[in-house]
């Protein structure tokens, strides 16, 4: 390339180009320039393509919040990395000095710049400069699709089931669209540690691929109601655990399928961000419920210990660059099983 880099531009709500934008310069002291290989796609993408009014942002906006990459160049004083080197990066910009980035608990900074793709310009581009210390290296013998998953799919999942929920081995965890990106990896998580799974997915089509990737039961939600089966499988008992993201849809009977004790923990509301809640069941039952968003650098380097060792993410269809509109579609249409990527 000389001197021109692909982006693809969000330049209005739902416009997509790919546009022709000058190379970053050499990376300055402190960052690396990176070389983006795949990008996958979350919900977070089909918000900010729809529009939010919410989302402080200005347009055009480079779009892409979680991909694989290599290292393309170093600046001084970075001796973690050399060019070639495969890396994801964290997805947002944090200050590395506040008291949360200094304790490791990186989605809470205090001074954070944003998130890649939905606030600030964001990974599907060739070329972009950033600080060493939100790189990691991805172990050697991941495919960049799959290492693709780790900094929001996997690495949000580690940070709700394990530090937000205690998910113990042996527990019973109910986890909501077992057939979408986080459901799939959710599942996977759970099963790794013996827990027993119980899934919902909304079409025929997902009920073998959902048995397949191991979950123990798996509910057909529009033929019906989960929250009576879930007791029925429970023996009227409930789970430990339920990991919710689709929200108004299904939060009030998600409490439903709780164990007294039981916690739920969220980190979505693709179906509606609003509900009322029975304050005297929450605390009779001593639900505990947990909101959970983003994660951190830690959680990614165990994601891709995960990936390296057994759990290769699902993915649902693979699209280039130019077709990247494609898969925010059929991502918004909820069609999909796994994840979606998109390479470059
Ligand atoms: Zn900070």
């Amino acid at each position: 390339m000389t001197g021109g880099m692909r982006a693809l531009t969000l330049v209005a709500d739902r416009k997509l180009e790919l546009l022709e934008l000058a190379a970053p310069p050499p990376p300055e002291a402190g960052d690396v320039q990176i070389r983006v290989k795949a990008v996958a796609l979350n919900h977070i993408d089909v918000w900010g393509w729809r529009g939010m009014a919410f989302a402080k942002r200005k347009l055009p906006l480079v779009i892409g919040a979680e991909a694989a990459a290599e290292i393309a160049a170093i600046g001084a004083g970075v001796t973690a990395f050399k060019p070639g080197d495969p890396v994801v990066m964290y997805g947002a910009l944090t200050c590395g000095t506040c008291k949360a980035c200094r304790d490791g608990r990186d989605n809470l900074c205090e001074n954070v710049g944003g998130i890649m793709g939905f606030h600030i310009d964001g990974f599907a581009r060739d070329l972009l400069n950033m600080p060493a210390r939100l790189v990691i290296p991805v172990p050697p013998a991941i495919a960049a699709r799959d290492a693709a998953c780790a900094p929001i799919a996997f690495s949000t999942v580690q940070h709700m089931l394990f530090d937000n929920a205690k998910l113990e081995p042996g527990e019973t965890v109910l986890v909501h669209a077992g057939g979408s990106g986080i459901g799939t990896v959710a599942i996977m998580m759970a099963r790794a540690i013996g827990c027993t799974v119980i899934t919902t997915v909304g079409d025929d089509g997902k009920v073998a691929k959902a048995k397949a990737l191991g979950a123990d039961h798996v509910i057909d939600y529009r033929r019906e109601r989960f929250e009576g089966v879930v007791r029925k499988i429970t023996a009227k008992k409930g789970v430990d655990v339920v990991f919710e993201h689709v929200g108004a849809e299904t939060f009030n009977a998600s409490l439903l399928c709780l164990k007294r004790g039981g916690r739920l923990v969220t980190c979505g509301a693709t179906s509606g961000p609003s509900t009322t809640l029975n304050l005297m069941q929450l605390f009779q039952q001593q639900y505990r419920m947990i909101g959970s968003f983003g994660a951190t650098l830690r959680h990614i380097r165990t994601s891709l210990d995960k990936m390296a060792a057994s759990l290769t993410p699902v993915i649902d269809t693979e699209f280039d660059l130019a077709q990247f509109a494609g898969g925010l579609s059929r991502l918004e249409g909820r069609q999909v099983f796994g994840k979606i990527v998109v390479h470059f």
